[in-house]
C-alpha cells in the first residue's frame, strides 16, 4: 500500500506512521526525520538543508524530490510518507511518479497543536524514532473532545528503543512552532486541495485520542475502501 499523512506539524503524524509502520508492514518515509538525522551527520546533504530547518521554512523542493525519489525507488509498493508532499510542486510530481492508493489527513485544533509540540520529546539517537511527550490534555473545543494522555518513556528522559537520551527538537520552540503552522498554512494547506482536485482517495481523522486509537481508525477506514 502507498500512503500519505498529511496534517498540521504537531498532529502526531510521526507518531500514527511509526506504529502504521508496524501493523501494516510498510516503510516509513519522513522527510523531517531524514533531513534531521543528515543535519546531526554534517553530511553535504545536512548541510544543505540546516538553515531552513533551524528558521522552520521549507526546503527546496529539487532537493527533497531527489531524496524522496531515491526512497520510493528501492520501496516502490509498501510505504506512507510523512511530510511529503508539502507543496504543490511537490505533490504535482509525485502522482506523475507513482500512483498513491490513499492520504490519511489529521485534523485538530491549533491550540492544541501548540500545546502538544511544546510537550514533545524525541530521541536524539539519529538512527532512531523514539517520539514521546510529557503534556496531558484533556477538554472540548468546539464539541471535539480531546483526550490526549501524555506518552511518557519507561524511565525518565531515556528512549524506551533504544536507551538514548531525549530531547526537545530545536524547532520545537514556540517561536519556530507558529511560523511552522504559518508556513503550513500558507504553503500545505494549498497541498491537499490539489490532491482532492485530482481525485485522490482521502480518509479523514479527528486526532483527538491516544494514537493506538487513532492508528486503529486509521487501518480500519482504510479497509473499508
Ligand atoms: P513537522 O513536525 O513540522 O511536520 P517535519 O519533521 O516533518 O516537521 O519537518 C521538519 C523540517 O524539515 C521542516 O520544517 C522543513 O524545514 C523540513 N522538511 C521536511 N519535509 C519537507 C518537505 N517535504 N519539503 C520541504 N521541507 C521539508
Ligand atoms: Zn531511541
Amino acid at each position: 500500500m502507498r500512503l500519505i499523512i498529511f496534517g498540521p506539524p504537531g498532529s502526531g503524524k510521526g507518531t500514527y506512521s511509526s506504529i502504521l509502520k508496524e501493523k501494516l508492514g510498510i516503510e516509513k518515509i519522513s522527510t523531517g526525520d531524514i533531513f534531521r538525522a543528515e543535519v546531526k551527520k554534517q553530511s553535504e546533504l545536512g548541510k544543505k538543508v540546516e538553515s531552513y530547518l533551524k528558521q522552520g521554512l521549507l526546503v527546496p523542493d529539487e532537493i527533497v524530490i531527489e531524496v524522496v525519489k531515491k526512497i520510493i525507488d528501492e520501496k516502490k509498493d509498501n510505504f506512507i510518507l510523512d511530510g511529503f508532499p508539502r507543496t504543490v510542486n511537490q505533490a504535482e510530481w509525485l502522482i506523475n511518479y507513482i500512483k498513491i492508493d490513499a492520504i490519511i489527513k489529521i485534523n485538530v485544533h491549533d491550540e492544541i497543536l501548540i500545546e502538544k509540540i511544546s510537550g514533545r520529546r524525541v530521541c536524539s539517537n539519529p538512527n532512531c524514532d523514539g517520539n514521546y511527550n510529557i503534556t496531558d490534555i484533556d477538554k472540548v473545543i468546539d464539541g471535539i473532545h480531546y483526550k490526549l494522555p501524555s506518552l511518557l518513556p519507561k524511565n525518565d528522559m531515556i528512549c524506551d528503543k533504544c536507551g538514548s537520551k531525549l530531547i526537545q527538537r530545536d524547532d520545537d520552540r514556540p517561536e519556530i512552532v507558529r511560523e511552522r503552522l504559518k508556513v503550513y498554512y500558507q504553503q500545505t494547506k494549498p497541498v491537499e486541495e490539489y490532491l482532492r482536485k485530482k481525485g485522490l482517495y482521502f480518509v479523514e481523522i479527528w486526532a483527538n485520542r491516544e494514537p493506538k486509537f487513532i492508528a486503529e481508525e486509521i487501518i480500519s477506514k482504510l479497509s473499508n475502501r
